[in-house]
């Protein structure tokens, strides 16, 4: 048996993994019209037809519209911006809680208290590590106004009983779709399951435009408000005979013309590039079967995993190491994986010591608001669980890898695995 590459042997893999690159010849020539053309963005914060943004943008929000099955999509600057939207969109304020998930990007869960509300994390299920329905319920409260719901990792949440509870308790769903543009449940795309869907254009997605983002729904009015967030909305409301005030003052989340020509021609990839995650993904997931101690990613029945990453469960009481030291015996092989993902958000300082705007609390606690939100450890058990010991994940199986590179991560695992004694001694 050939030594461990983390104790001086020869490592499995000594070449680097070819990187991701979805951006090609033809996002270079749509950039390069752009440019001639002297118009690198035509939006206008006042009343105005270019209020709307200019034709690139026009076309870009048409084409994902049609493409997503929605009646409308907003593009915005990121994905960040477009959850900020959202929220606002949503009508929260101050003394609102919004429901969110702890494993996700912090964006996620900051949108709330961009408005002042406040975010209640709930658990996730331990097989999609998405929201759990059961753990939502449970944390609903008559100052309840949204669910922020993460389709992580590419697998979508389950959204039946999710809207479900939402349709109960009059809430605003809120999808962040970020990481799973393509994704589908019960057949149907993520991004309007809820009242509105966001979707992230950043250099690390399926698809990307640099930086952008763009916001999808069905709802006339919330596209209205989300336009106007979007853009100095207090300036044109008047104009515009918008008959709300509350929330609808504007930022500056727009997204330019050069990037939406990249993103127009991006969009027409994005199957191609869905397909081979999807098929390496699955060739590893049964390769790893046979080991017993590793769950590859589930994909729900009528659903469909877009894969952003992978994301694996490790047993290690099966396995007798773990999970810390099966990734670092496994990337002295030559293999980058990634261990547990996101600390639960509610760990960080800003929620621990309930402290965002100044130093009075707000908006987590005041005259304003009559809750007192629980951040301490333990809340959302199998988020934790996931983090610290079990999960792991990786991205290798974006183009342009092919199955001999899973081979290669498949014979990296078979012999980290026989050597689990060796391993166990070093430890000692
Ligand atoms: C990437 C990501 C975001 C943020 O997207 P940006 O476009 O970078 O603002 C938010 N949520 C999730 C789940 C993400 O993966």
């Amino acid at each position: 048996m050939s030594e461990l590459a983390l104790f001086g042997g020869k490592p499995i893999r000594e070449k680097p993994f070819p990187p991701y690159r979805s951006i090609g010849k033809e996002e270079k020539e749509a950039a390069a019209r752009v440019m001639d053309s002297g118009n690198l963005s035509q939006f206008l914060g006042a009343w105005d037809p270019d209020f709307f943004g200019g034709p690139r943008i026009q076309e870009f929000e048409r084409r994902w519209a049609e493409a997503f099955g929605a009646k409308h999509a907003m593009t915005v600057n990121s994905n960040t911006s477009g959850l900020f939207a959202c929220v606002g969109a949503a009508m929260v304020g101050p003394g609102d809680e919004v429901i969110v998930s702890p494993y996700t990007m912090s964006a996620s869960a900051l949108a709330p208290i961009i408005y002042n509300a406040v975010p209640i994390f709930a658990d996730i299920q331990d097989d999609i590590f998405c929201l759990d329905p059961k753990s939502i319920e449970a944390r609903i409260t008559p100052r309840t106004k949204a669910i922020l719901v993460v389709h992580i990792f590419g697998h979508p949440a389950d959204m039946d009983p999710i809207l479900a509870l939402a349709k109960k308790h009059n809430l605003i769903v809120i999808e962040d779709c970020a990481q799973a543009p393509g994704a589908r449940y019960r057949g149907r795309p993520v991004g309007t399951l809820g009242h509105m869907g966001v979707f992230s254009l950043n250099y690390h997605k399926h698809i990307h435009t640099g930086e952008g983002g763009v916001i999808v729904t069905n709802d006339d009015r919330l596209c209205t408000r989300l336009q106007l967030i979007r853009n100095h909305g207090e300036t044109v409301i008047e104009e515009m005979r918008h008959n709300e005030v509350e929330n609808m003052f504007g930022f500056n989340f727009r997204l330019t013309e050069l990037q939406a020509a990249i993103g127009i021609e991006q969009l027409k990839k994005l199957e191609s590039l869905i397909e081979p995650r999807i098929e390496l993904a699955g060739y590893l997931a049964e390769k790893m079967k046979p080991f017993g101690v590793f769950k590859p990613a589930v994909t729900h029945p009528d659903c469909r995993h877009v894969f952003y990453v992978h994301a694996i469960k490790f047993d290690a009481k099966k396995a007798g190491i773990s999970r810390n030291l099966f990734l670092e015996a496994a990337r002295a092989e030559g293999i980058p994986l990634a261990g547990g993902y996101v600390k639960p958000l509610y760990w960080q300082p800003m929620y621990q010591k309930k402290l965002a705007y100044g130093k009075s609390g707000f908006p987590f606690a005041g005259p304003h608001y009559d809750g007192n939100p629980d951040y301490s450890r333990g809340i959302c058990p199998v988020a934790e669980r996931m983090h610290l010991d079990e999960l792991f994940y990786h991205d290798l199986m974006r183009p342009p890898l092919t199955k001999r590179d899973m081979d290669d991560i498949i014979a990296a695992f078979d012999k980290v695995l026989s050597n689990v004694d060796k391993l166990k001694q070093r430890k000692r």
